[in-house]
């Protein structure tokens, strides 16, 4: 009887639990992706995002098939369509990596007693975090709310563990069970086709993700401590959308960095995306409320759609505003410090609400995950788990002082900014500043 490894946010081979599983039992191995837009809660993958897993599941699909496996594609809710799939195959056990947004662990737990009623094994496993969100927790008992103290104490836990060889070749069943075509799912844009931007910058697939780890720990990484908050500097790793899909895992990526002797800078960082997956777990409405509950008294007006299509299409005539505006549409990424101040422009000076925003980054970068996205824009609002705080404005312009002083990455994607003529800005920083202060003394009284 074979066994379905369901691949979801980990298609890769190397350091795959649920697949060293599926090896162990000895017996053949299915590949499964499910695409689910219909279960309750699961959120629909945002545009970029879409891209990306068509070319990550093309890859993966090519190296299953390489080492004598297949990877069986199919749509519709995952609960029925991996009881289905288990069914019809005859499968003897099925397993999977760990999720751990809640409508994700509620699909998970109830295939879990469904299978087992059915008297098949399903098994899930630890892989997509360095530390389980359960097993980390103040000393009395709640959740880390601040960052500092949530990663001294992770950092006190056993070490994660060194990650699993890629498996060289994995039997498949004679007959594999039927499968859709990955072009009926339509995740590649059509008309128009914006993705010529990706394309150039990125190569999806495990392969790739493993070359870039290796590139930048042995030629990028020594500047990445003085040069991370320089976004023309390409000084840091790129490796967001491969842990996004899961291409690496955090465990490959902190051995070897450790091994490099990549410092305990680049580490924190990972340590941050930790801290946004922990907190999701604990609070799993964290793209749709504030964490921060004494935020729901902020009066936010009504958007103004045109300076909300100002800001998405980087026309709002501050310069690393639409620079950064620019690099997300074109590429599908932007770097952190332009993220930081992009957020805070639209939440600050155009008082657009921080869901608004995140749901634009949703949209639009391939690096967009459901803890990472929403925890940041928190963080910028001020609303979130050790957040700025809101009265924290930055100015774009001297934010672009600061870290772009040669206007380097403002020359790359927005020029007109530095012609004779750049673009009028479409409001007063002053002013908006103001304003953005005045409506905050709402959240104070609330408070
Ligand atoms: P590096 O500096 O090389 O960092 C290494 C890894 O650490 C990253 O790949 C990422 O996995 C992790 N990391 C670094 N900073 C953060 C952070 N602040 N929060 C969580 N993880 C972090 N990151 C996402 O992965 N997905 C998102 O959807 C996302 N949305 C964001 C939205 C806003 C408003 C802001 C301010 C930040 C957001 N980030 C998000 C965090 C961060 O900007 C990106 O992880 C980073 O720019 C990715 O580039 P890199 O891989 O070169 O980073």
């Amino acid at each position: 009887s074979p066994s379905i490894v369901w691949f979801r946010d980990d298609l890769r081979l190397a350091d795959h639990p649920a697949l060293r599983a599926a090896l162990d039992r000895d017996e053949p191995v299915i590949g499964l992706y499910v695409l689910d837009d219909e279960s309750p809660g699961i959120r629909p993958l945002g545009g970029a995002a879409r891209w990306w897993l068509h070319h990550s599941l093309t890859s993966l699909a090519e190296r299953l098939r390489e080492r004598g496996s297949t990877l069986v594609l199919r749509r519709g809710p995952a609960e029925k369509v991996v009881a289905e799939l288990a069914r019809d195959a005859g499968a003897g056990a099925v397993f999977w990596n760990r999720r751990y947004g809640q409508p994700e662990r509620d699909i998970d737990a109830a295939l879990k007693t469904a299978l087992r009623d059915d008297g098949l094994t399903a098994q899930s496993f630890a892989a997509s975090v360095l530390f389980e969100p359960w097993t980390v927790a103040t000393g009395s008992g709640t959740p880390y709310s601040v960052y500092t103290p949530f990663w001294r104490a992770c950092l006190a836990l056993p070490t994660p563990r060194e990650p699993l060889p890629e498996p060289l070749s994995i039997p498949g069943v004679s007959k594999a069970p039927p499968s859709d075509d990955l072009e009926s799912w339509e995740l590649l844009p059509q008309h128009p086709d914006w993705a010529a931007g990706l394309r150039e910058m990125w190569e999806p697939g495990e392969p790739a993700a493993r070359r870039r780890l290796h590139e930048f720990l042995t030629e990028d990484s020594s500047s990445y401590e003085a040069a991370r908050n320089t976004p023309s500097a390409g000084a840091t790793s790129l490796l967001s959308p491969r842990l996004r899909w899961g291409e690496l895992s955090p465990h490959t990526i902190w051995h070897e960095s450790v091994q490099a002797g990549v410092g305990g800078m680049f580490l924190s960082e990972l340590g941050w995306r930790e801290f946004a997956w922990h907190t999701l777990f604990h609070f799993p409405d964290l793209a749709t409320k504030n964490l921060r509950r004494d935020f729901d008294a902020f009066p936010w007006p009504t958007p103004d759609p045109e300076h909300l299509s100002a800001w998405q299409q980087g026309r709002t005539g501050f310069a690393i505003v639409d620079a950064g505006m620019r690099e997300l549409w074109q590429t599908g990424y932007m770097h952190n410090r332009v993220r930081m101040v992009t957020a805070s422009f639209l939440i600050k000076n155009l008082l657009i609400d921080w869901r608004i925003g995140e749901e634009w980054f949703w949209d639009t970068l391939v690096d967009a995950d459901g803890a990472s996205n929403s925890f940041n824009w928190q963080w910028v609002a001020g609303s979130g788990a050790d957040a700025a705080p809101y009265f924290r404005i930055f100015n774009p312009e001297l934010q672009a002082k600061k870290f772009d002083p040669a206007s380097r990455y403002i020359a790359e994607w927005a020029p007109d900014h530095v012609s004779d003529s750049p673009p009028p800005q479409i409001v007063d920083l002053g002013e908006t500043r103001k304003a953005a202060l005045q409506a905050y003394e709402a959240v104070k009284g609330a408070s």
